[in-house]
């Protein structure tokens, strides 16, 4: 529910909240041709209130009713001086601020020539779009079923109401299948934004978003995100992305008013980037150490995921923080103990398995330090025990039980000569399953 503010600006003049009706003949209802536009105010450090880029957004609004064929009966600088004065009147120091242009009652039809053109500004609270949990570790997205409007079916560079019509059917379907949020693809197939959301993807070093020849519009936090990226001397390519482009992304954020950035953790179910490292790199752990079990295969690929992960973050891999070992807790204690006579000691661990962990924990208590104020840890495998610890473990769920569950039923398919006769891979994606030892 948004929280009810003292005023809402409709047509030349601040009214109560609760007075601020339109007919049930409005136009706009009925078809949904209107625009509108969206921004947040936030209060900063010198104590003043900002609305972040207003004069952008403003003349986004009135691009978008050029689009639409919608004249306003104010100008940009009313609109503006209404949006911080919207603010003032509801002793508001932050907020969001949502101006809309739409067609009031009158004439019915789809032609409706006459029929008054109204304006409204509402101010309200908004915090975290997409919840402070998405903010801190990222979203589960999904590919919608529903394409983005081809470019001739609708303006997608307009905010037009009638356009989230679209966005409102994919938010739904992602979050009945159990999502977070949608991205959609483009009549053509390519990436063209999330619901709500412009989309980025870093892969190697290299930002990438669709250029604005593709479905998208045109965001405001968007050209913030790449004008800064370049200040910084990165690399912003506005290109066609494809859908699995976003699977081997090293990195995939959503950007938007709302929104802010947010980043996106898993497309598909498919788990971006390396889980354990980044995780660690999230919760504020700088100097992260690798027990790495065995110098097996399975052991080498999570070595390669944590400096994956590392030099992504812009961190040095320290050579005498990887150590190699057993697969038990008793490597892990061990392997624990070496790594606190280090200086400076580190301040997380990702361990091969959970039962190295295990140890690793035991060594890090026996030392008087605490988990994970100290030193956080993560493990590997989700092992059936690995909540019932003194300190609860923070674990990659390979999905072993699963693992294990279409094995066998490929195998009755082989042995019955239902399934095919030749091997078949399944991948079954790994899932970060967060507990106490990195709740910092
Ligand atoms: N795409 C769509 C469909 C949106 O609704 C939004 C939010 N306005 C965005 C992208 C991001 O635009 P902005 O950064 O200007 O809010």
């Amino acid at each position: 529910m948004v929280d009810k503010v003292k005023k809402i600006w409709l047509d030349g003049e601040f009214i109560d909240w609760d007075a601020a009706n339109v007919h049930v003949l409005t136009h706009s209802l009925h078809y949904g041709l209107a625009a509108f536009d969206g921004m947040r105010a936030y209060r900063r450090a010198d104590g003043n209130t900002y609305v972040f880029r207003l004069r952008e957004h403003v003349d986004r609004l009135f691009d978008s009713c050029k689009m639409c064929l919608l004249q306003p009966k104010f100008t940009r600088e009313q609109i503006m001086g209404v949006c911080t004065e919207a603010l003032r009147i509801n002793g508001m120091t932050d907020g969001y601020l949502r101006p809309m242009v739409f067609i009031g009652s009158g004439a019915m039809g789809i032609y409706v020539p006459t029929n008054p053109i109204q304006t409204a500004v509402i101010a309200w609270k908004w915090g975290a779009y997409l919840g402070e949990e998405a903010l801190k570790n990222g979203i589960r997205a999904k590919i919608s079923s529903f394409a983005r409007h081809h470019i001739n079916v609708s303006l997608s560079k307009a905010k037009m109401n009638g356009q989230y019509t679209n966005s409102i059917l994919a938010k739904r379907e992602a979050k009945f299948g159990g999502y977070d949020e949608a991205i959609l693809l483009d009549a053509n197939g390519y990436v063209s934004e999330g619901s709500g959301e412009n989309i980025f993807v870093v892969r190697k070093g290299v930002i990438y978003t669709p250029d604005l020849s593709c479905s998208i519009l045109e965001g405001v936090t968007r050209d913030t995100v790449i004008t800064l990226a370049r200040e910084m001397g990165l690399t912003v390519q506005e290109c066609r992305i494809t859908r699995d482009q976003l699977w081997l992304a090293d990195e995939v954020f959503l950007t938007g008013t709302a929104a802010e950035i947010t980043p996106v953790r898993e497309v598909d179910n498919r788990a971006i980037g390396r889980l354990a490292t980044d995780h660690l790199i999230a919760r504020g752990c700088r100097r992260i150490a690798h027990l790495r079990g065995p110098e097996i295969g399975i052991s080498a690929e999570r070595l390669e995921g944590y400096r994956r992960s590392l030099a992504k973050h812009g961190l040095r891999p320290h050579a005498s923080y990887v150590l190699s070992g057993g697969h038990g807790d008793d490597a892990g204690y061990e392997g624990m103990k070496r790594l606190l006579r280090l200086r400076p000691a580190p301040d997380g661990v990702f361990c091969y398995s959970d039962p190295v962990a295990i140890g690793a924990i035991k060594a890090i208590l026996d030392a008087g330090l605490k988990v994970p104020h100290d030193i956080s840890v993560v493990g590997a495998g989700n092992v059936h025990y690995s909540d019932l610890l003194a300190v609860p473990l923070t674990t990659v769920d390979q999905g072993t039980c699963q693992i294990g569950a279409r094995a066998a039923e490929l195998l009755l398919e082989r042995i019955t000569l239902k399934g095919p006769a030749r091997p078949k891979k399944i991948l079954i994606p790994p899932k970060l399953v967060e507990r106490e030892s990195t709740r910092r």
